[in-house]
Formats: C-alpha cells, sequence, structure tokens
C-alpha cells in the first residue's frame, strides 16, 4: 500500500472544487479497492466499508473532498477571466497567487492579477480588493487568444495551485486544501488500520461532497449510510500563531494532538457520543484539545439532523490558514485523531451504542 505522506500528497494536490470531486474520490478508491465494499451517493460522496464482528453499531467517519475554489463567470475580450468564490475567500490571501483552471481541453496554469505597489493609491492599499476587481490572468498577450487555445469557458472551475512541500520542521506539511483533504485521509486511514482486525461494528470511512457551499453532501451521505453513530472529520484552526491565540488557557497548537469539536457555529456535539470519544482518548492516553468556534460549521452539523437524527460530533487536526494556498498540519496531530478514531471504531459495540443514544 501506498505510503501515507503520499497519500496525503495525492489527496491534497488533487483538483476537487465544490461540485467536482470526482479526482478525490477515484484517489479514495484507489486506496481501499481490494478490502471495502465501495459506494456512491447520488450527487457524488464516496463510501468505503467494512464489516467487523457485528453488523451493528453502523459508525460512519467521514471528510469532505471539497476545497475552497472559484467558478470562471465571465472571460473579458482580452481574455482575462472574472471568477466567483465557491466557498469562503477573504480576497487578501488570493491577490498574485496561481491556481489551476479546469477547460474542456485540460487543466491550465493561471494568475490572481494583483497591482504592484507602485501603482497603488493611498485608499487602495488600505482596502481589501473587491471581488469585481478580481480576475485571473491565463496567459493573455498579443497574439495569444486565450479562450481558442485553452478552451476556457463560463462555468469552468478554478483551483488553488499549490503543490505539497515538508518544511525544516519534518512533522510539518504545507498545501492547499488540508480543509479537507486531512479528514478524507483520516477516514480512508482509519479503514486502512482496521484491515484484518476485528472491531464490533460495521464501520462506514465516508468522504463527502459540497461541505463548503452548505455541508450539502453531509446530508445526502448519511441519508445514504443510515449511520447509529457519524463523525466529521475536519480541519481545526491552531490559534498557536502570533494574532491568534484568544482567551484560552489551553489553545489548539501544533503537537496538542487531536482536537474535539464540542460547540460550533450550528450545531453542539451530541454530549454523550463526546463524553464516549474523550473517556476512549483518557483511557488510551491519546492527546487532544477541546475546542469550539464561533463561525462556521462541519458536516456534523447536517449529519445531527438527517433522517430522524444522528448522534454526531467532530474531530478535528489543528491547521494553520486554512482558504488559503498555503494550509499547514502537524501529521503528529494527524497520528493522534486517527489512534482515537481506530480506539473508537474497536470499543463502540451494542453497549456503548445504548448508553450514547439511551
Ligand atoms: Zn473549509
Amino acid at each position: 500500500m501506498q505510503d501515507r505522506v503520499s497519500f496525503l500528497k495525492e489527496l491534497t494536490e488533487a483538483f476537487g472544487p465544490p461540485g467536482l470531486e470526482d479526482d478525490v474520490a477515484a484517489i479514495m478508491r484507489r486506496r481501499l479497492d481490494g478490502f471495502c465494499e465501495i459506494d456512491r451517493d447520488n450527487i457524488g460522496s464516496f463510501i468505503a466499508s467494512k464489516k467487523g464482528t457485528a453488523d451493528t453499531p453502523r459508525l460512519m467517519v467521514a471528510g469532505h473532498m471539497d476545497e475552497v475554489g472559484w467558478m470562471v463567470t465571465d472571460i473579458d475580450a482580452n481574455g482575462f477571466l472574472r471568477i466567483r468564490p465557491l466557498g469562503g475567500w477573504w480576497t487578501h490571501v488570493m491577490l498574485g497567487q496561481r491556481v489551476k483552471v479546469r477547460t474542456r481541453k485540460g487543466d491550465f496554469l493561471g494568475v490572481i492579477g494583483s497591482k504592484p505597489p507602485h501603482l497603488l493609491k493611498p485608499d487602495e492599499r488600505k482596502a481589501v480588493q473587491e471581488w469585481t476587481a478580481i480576475f485571473v490572468d491565463l496567459g493573455s498577450a498579443e497574439g495569444f487568444d486565450v479562450e481558442k487555445e485553452t478552451g476556457v469557458r463560463r462555468g469552468d472551475f478554478v483551483v488553488p495551485h499549490a503543490p505539497f512541500e515538508t518544511m525544516a520542521n519534518p512533522n510539518l506539511h504545507v498545501v492547499k486544501a488540508w480543509d479537507n483533504r486531512v479528514g478524507c485521509g483520516l477516514a480512508a486511514d482509519l479503514l486502512c488500520e482496521l484491515k484484518g482486525q476485528d472491531h464490533p461494528n460495521a464501520v462506514f470511512g465516508v468522504a463527502t461532497v459540497q461541505e463548503e457551499i452548505g455541508l450539502r453532501g453531509a446530508g445526502t451521505a448519511a441519508d445514504k449510510v443510515k449511520p447509529d453513530v457519524a463523525i466529521a472529520v475536519d480541519v481545526g484552526l491552531a490559534l498557536d500563531t502570533p494574532g491568534s491565540t484568544g482567551q484560552d488557557r489551553n489553545p489548539e497548537k501544533f503537537g496538542g494532538g487531536a482536537s474535539i469539536l464540542l460547540l460550533e457555529g450550528r450545531a453542539v456535539a451530541h454530549p454523550r457520543l463526546a463524553r464516549f470519544v474523550m473517556n476512549v482518548a483518557d483511557d488510551e492516553k491519546i492527546p487532544y484539545h477541546v475546542t469550539s468556534i464561533e463561525g462556521g460549521s462541519t458536516d456534523s452539523a447536517r449529519f445531527q439532523i438527517t433522517g430522524s437524527g444522528i448522534a454526531s460530533m467532530a474531530i478535528c487536526v489543528p491547521s494553520r490558514y486554512i482558504h488559503s494556498h498555503s494550509s499547514i498540519i502537524d501529521q503528529r496531530d494527524y497520528q493522534a485523531a486517527l489512534d482515537l478514531l481506530v480506539a473508537v471504531a474497536k470499543r463502540l459495540d451494542t453497549n456503548a451504542l445504548r448508553e450514547i443514544v439511551g
């Protein structure tokens, strides 16, 4: 089996904006084919399952495949592209960055245009760039017809271009799209870890679509799997950089372990499920933080209200600079989150489920 770092490199570098996640699903399938049953929902969410010694409880662990990106909404007479966001972007982090545009002729390198400081007026220096001023340069120049040469059309998808690199600290990897290929990686690696092992349940490793535009695949995937317990795996927000630390005594930080998210924008973690997971972490001496976020939600918020309700929560991996070209995680935290998921999968039997859902 492909080693973990090269699997995560392939996952994060894949092209997968909301609505066009097939490349990511193909990578998941290659990792899990042969020892898992593979299925999809009708809008593309990927579902791999492995039965242990019992058919129930049904435990679903899910990351979302989509990354924040853009769609081409117009092309001007000189071949410059206008784009609109798919997911949350702060235009500050976009200027001057490289992107990939997928057209009917292939993937093409583009650059998000920015003015050099020499040309900025004093008020422009202070302002955040408006969307109406943002454009992608796909190589426009005299004698090169961008539309003809690249085949670009309105409706084409665009994602950041930012190859995977390891930093001087060998535990830290920087690339686009840790949000949320880290969750896809964990859902797949959980099943890899359970290969050839007993567990008192059926485990579903799921990769959902369209989280960044409204937790959409979470509903369809959970409806298809009908789990008893659902855990969203996603990025957390590392608060260990200048200007980020809030009032918390133990803020989320690199090397601190998995993050157990108890409160998010649109949901609270199922309290008895969260208690069960924290007890497992304590018993197994797996490091973790307990966290909350004010804005934004994970797929867990949608799982909870799918069907007649699903006991749900989110386990996260602290991450720096998400929704930019250069997000970073610490692989020790990935390992802690994976260890926790494996321990939960080995312990979630019918008795545990009865205590959780009552
Ligand atoms: Zn996100």
